[in-house]
């Protein structure tokens, strides 16, 4: 005789499903506007601790293509970027091709040398 696999509502009942205090649970907690400077989200790209800041601008004054995988799940980053950017900016941004690696590499040494 098989026995019905245990789910978690049967562990919790009605009790709210806990999540690491970092998550929010629905898109409406999360603040609307980016954190405030001296919080930091590990970049994939650079491989180190970064501020919203410079994702922001460090795609020569346009946000970095990556920014909306990377933020949405710390404040609305994508309503946040509609609002400031054009809609020529948005496309520049988000929807040109990917860049080959080699490029891709080549301005990521040119920015470091800059900081
Ligand atoms: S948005 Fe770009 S620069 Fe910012 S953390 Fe993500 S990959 Fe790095």
């Amino acid at each position: 005789m098989s026995q019905a696999p245990l789910i978690l509502t049967d562990l919790l009942g009605d009790k709210e499903i806990p999540t690491p205090n970092h998550v929010p649970n629905t898109i409406m907690e999360l603040k609307k506007s980016p954190p405030a400077e001296g919080y930091n989200i590990r970049c994939p790209r650079l491989g180190h601790q970064i501020e919203f800041s410079y994702c922001r601008f460090e795609n020569r004054g346009l946000p970095c293509f990556k920014v909306l995988d990377c933020w949405y799940t710390h404040f609305q980053v994508a309503d946040f970027l509609k609002e400031e950017l054009s809609s020529e900016e948005w496309d520049k941004t988000f929807n040109r091709p990917p860049m080959p690696k080699l490029t891709s590499l080549v301005e990521l040494i040119e920015q470091a040398k800059k900081v």
